[in-house]
């Protein structure tokens, strides 16, 4: 009993049950104690400080975020402009492909590498997302095929990292740039 309220506890991680009807006012506090981070961070926020919430629900509350929802469209606006690609290894385009749900041992990411022009691909088993592994795999890559001209990412940290644009600063003719890759299958507005 605090104050006027029952407060049923979880005996494993010690944190309040949540109740059913305050589940959402729940998440929707922690999502902004962690400045609407994605679904990760917002999990781990409430994971840390209440029992009683499943994972799933994360997900379907961000769907009604209004300021994710309004981040997200901005984002996938089409730049008007076509991407011009001359020839192998002028523009590859990384990202990662999230398979902890179906993890091979110890290994849940995979690091996809597509050439731009012939749609060659690389993909490489990762153990986890951290800069410095990702960063090694993009090494091996420059060093049997060669750095690409561009090399383009989206903006996640694993990529951002500076060990990511140390790897590239050892090619000094490859430019790396952040943004949204854009999808083959994406109309382009051109
Ligand atoms: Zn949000």
């Amino acid at each position: 009993m605090v104050g006027s309220q029952h407060i049923i506890f979880c005996k494993k991680s010690g944190c309040p049950v949540v109740a059913r009807e305050e589940i959402f006012q729940t998440i929707s506090t922690c999502h902004t104690n962690v400045g609407h981070s994605g679904r990760d961070q917002t999990w781990a926020e409430v994971k840390n400080n209440y029992a009683g919430i499943k994972w799933d629900v994360i997900d379907i509350f961000l769907k009604t975020c209004t300021s994710c929802c309004q981040r997200q469209a901005v984002k996938s606006l089409p730049s008007g402009k076509a991407m011009i690609n001359l020839s192998f290894l002028i523009r590859v385009q990384i990202d990662l492909i999230d398979f902890r749900s179906r993890p091979d041992n110890e290994y849940k990411w995979i690091l996809h590498a597509r050439d731009c022009f012939s749609k060659y691909s690389w993909a490489y088993a990762l153990k986890s997302k951290r800069a410095a592994e990702v960063a090694s795999h993009v090494f091996d890559q420059f060093c049997s095929f060669g750095p690409p001209r561009i090399f383009q990412s989206d903006n996640g940290r694993e990529f951002t990292a500076g060990v990511i644009q140390e790897v590239c600063n050892m090619w000094p003719g490859t430019v790396m740039i952040h943004g949204r890759p854009r999808h083959p299958q994406t109309p382009v507005a051109i």
